[in-house]
């Protein structure tokens, strides 16, 4: 028998990590996140029966019941996760990190946006608003948690497709790629190309 993905062709629905599961007649059938969303974007996912994550109604409530006194305190830079959340309106939940900015020192919580210019994801600052991009290859677990693409690590891969993405922009056109206000970029040559690798990617 096929269902549609409208959840009350379901006794219950089963959410986690790997999507959405309808149960009928104690027989499972699994619904992709598209054609769930697409068939019930009126329902939260605050009000499904998920098994992995907590409903907070904001960002602030997390923050001070849902975040130890500890992991407050020796919060740093790098971030550590604190759980899975929902709030108001989500139809998904989200990996959240307890972490000092590195802009305002401030500690914060916030989960995993992407993305930036440049192909990562990012935290941003509660406090200060700042996006603080995260380095594929020291927070390597938190890509592969989000289940989306892993920047290349090595300095030698991501120089090598930096000059690609250049050499292809560039090419047979009268185009110039400047690396984010810091300098131009022509011929694979970078002007100030280190600051503008240590900006992006903690070389
Ligand atoms: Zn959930
Ligand atoms: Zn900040």
């Amino acid at each position: 028998m096929a269902l549609n993905a409208k959840a009350s062709n379901y006794d219950y629905t089963i959410h986690d990590a790997n999507g959405v599961v309808g149960v009928k007649d104690d027989v499972k059938y699994p619904i992709s996140k598209e054609d769930w969303d697409r068939e019930n974007p009126h329902i939260e996912h605050k009000d499904s029966v998920c098994t992995e994550c907590t409903y907070v109604p904001d960002q602030t409530t997390l923050f001070t019941y849902f975040v130890t006194r500890e992991d407050k305190e020796n919060a740093t830079v790098k971030p550590k996760l604190c759980g899975k959340f929902t709030m108001p309106g989500w139809v998904g939940h989200s990996h959240f990190y307890v972490f000092r900015c590195r802009e305002c020192r401030v500690v914060g919580v916030d989960y995993v946006h992407g993305y930036t210019n440049y192909g990562l994801y990012y935290l941003r600052c509660t406090h200060c608003k700042t996006p603080l991009p995260l380095d594929p290859q020291k927070e390597r677990s938190m890509y592969e948690a989000e289940g989306g693409p892993v920047p290349p690590a090595s300095r030698g891969e991501r120089k090598r497709e930096l000059n690609n993405v250049v050499k292809e922009a560039t090419k047979g056109k009268d185009v110039k790629v400047f690396s984010s206000g810091l300098g131009l970029v022509e011929g694979g040559k970078f002007t100030r190309f280190r600051n503008f690798l240590r900006e992006y990617f903690n070389y």
